[in-house]
C-alpha cells in the first residue's frame, strides 16, 4: 500500500479504546469475556463493491450498513452484541473514504456497545470488499434458532415493511413517483436499525426468529424449512410502510412480501403469549403485527382479506439465481 502502511491505516482509522474486560486491536487475538450461563453467538456478512454497494455509495453509510447488517443477524438470534472485527481489502488508500466509513462504523459500534476489537487489511486488485463478524451472547437454551417454530405459534413482524424495498427501486429508476418523497424512504435502505433490543427481549419467548434481509416469504422460508412446519399468512395484516399505501397493488405485493434490506425480525411465539409481546414492544417503542400462523403441513398460503389464496410473487433475493 502506497502513502500510509496496512499498520497506519488501522492505528489511525480502526483502534479505538475497547471496555477493561475485553483485549482489542493489536495482539494476535482478541480476549472477549462471556457472562456466564451464556453462549457465544457468531456471524459474518461480506460486502462486495458492485454485488451488495455501488462504487460511490457514500462511505460513512457504508461503514454504518456493513456493521448493522451483521447486528441484525445477533439480533435475529436473541443475542446481546459483544464484539465485532473488520476485514478489508481495498485496491488503494484513499484517506476520504477510510475516514468516512470508519466514523459510520464507529458510531454504530458504539451506540450499539459493540467494539471492533480486531480484523485484517489487505490490498485487492480492483474492488472493495469488507467482511465483518459479530460476537454476542446468549443464554443456554435461549437463542432464537430457525428450528424451533411449532404448530399453532403466531407469526409476528416487526416494524413495517417496504420503504428500503421501493427506496432501491426509485434510486435504480425501475419505478417513477411523484408522491413518494425519495428523502422519505432512503434512510430505511441506507441506515437500517437493527432490532438489537427486541431480539434480547424475545430471546426466551419466541420460538424461533430471523431477520428480514431477503424478503419476508424468503426469510420465513427459511424457518419453515428448518423447523419442518407451514404456515398462513394474511396479506391484509402485513405492516405497510405508512408512506406506502398509494403504491400500485403490484409493487405493494413485492414490497411486503418479497422486498429484501429491511431488516425488521419475523418471529414465531406461542398465542398465549400475545400480551407479552405487545408489552415488550410497547416497552421498547417499536410496533409490532401479528400476521399469520405456523401450520402443520409444508406450505405457506398467503390470504387476502376474503380469505382467498394468492397468487405470490417470486421469492425473494438469491445470489445465485439465474
Ligand atoms: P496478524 O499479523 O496477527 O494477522 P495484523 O498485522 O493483520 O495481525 O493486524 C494487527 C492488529 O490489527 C490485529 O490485532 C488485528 O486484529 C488488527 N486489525 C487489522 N486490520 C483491522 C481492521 N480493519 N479493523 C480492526 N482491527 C484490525
Ligand atoms: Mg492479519
Amino acid at each position: 500500500m502506497q502513502a500510509a502502511s496496512e499498520f497506519d491505516i488501522i492505528e489511525q482509522y480502526f483502534k479505538r479504546p475497547v471496555p477493561d474486560s475485553m483485549l482489542g486491536v493489536g495482539d494476535d487475538c482478541a480476549l472477549l469475556h462471556l457472562s456466564l450461563g451464556c453462549r457465544m453467538a457468531v456471524s459474518t456478512d461480506m460486502l462486495i463493491e458492485g454485488r451488495h454497494f455501488l462504487p460511490d455509495t457514500d462511505p460513512y453509510n457504508l461503514g454504518y450498513k456493513s456493521l448493522a447488517v451483521n447486528l441484525s443477524d445477533l439480533a435475529a438470534m436473541g443475542a446481546k452484541p459483544l464484539a465485532c472485527t473488520l476485514s478489508l481489502a481495498l485496491p488503494k488508500i484513499n484517506h476520504d473514504w477510510l475516514r468516512g466509513f470508519a466514523a459510520g462504523f464507529h458510531q454504530l459500534s458504539q451506540a450499539s456497545n459493540c467494539p471492533l476489537v480486531g480484523g485484517d487489511t489487505t490490498r485487492s486488485l480492483h474492488d472493495i470488499v469488507i467482511s465483518v463478524t459479530v460476537m454476542g451472547e446468549v443464554r443456554r437454551n435461549h437463542a432464537l434458532r430457525r428450528d424451533k417454530a411449532k404448530a399453532g405459534d403466531d407469526i409476528w413482524v416487526s416494524g413495517s415493511l417496504g420503504a428500503a424495498y421501493v427506496a432501491l427501486q426509485l434510486v435504480l429508476g425501475q419505478y417513477q413517483s411523484n408522491q413518494l418523497d425519495m428523502a422519505d424512504l432512503l434512510p430505511y435502505m441506507e441506515h437500517p436499525e437493527p432490532r438489537l433490543q427486541l431480539g434480547c427481549s424475545l430471546s426466551g419467548v419466541a420460538n424461533a426468529a430471523i431477520d428480514i434481509s431477503d424478503g419476508l416469504l424468503q426469510d420465513l422460508g427459511h424457518i419453515l424449512t428448518a423447523s419442518n412446519c407451514g404456515a398462513v399468512i394474511n396479506y391484509d395484516q402485513l405492516p405497510l410502510h405508512p408512506k406506502l399505501h398509494g403504491l400500485p397493488a403490484d409493487l405493494r405485493q413485492n414490497a411486503l412480501l418479497a422486498g429484501g434490506d429491511a431488516y425488521e425480525l419475523c418471529f414465531t411465539v406461542r398465542p398465549r403469549r400475545a400480551e407479552q409481546i405487545q408489552a415488550i414492544a410497547q416497552r421498547i417503542g417499536i410496533p409490532v403485527s401479528r400476521i399469520g400462523t405456523i401450520t402443520a403441513d409444508d406450505t405457506c398460503v398467503v390470504l387476502d382479506g376474503s380469505g382467498n389464496s394468492m397468487e405470490t410473487p417470486v421469492r425473494g433475493f438469491d445470489h445465485f439465481a439465474v
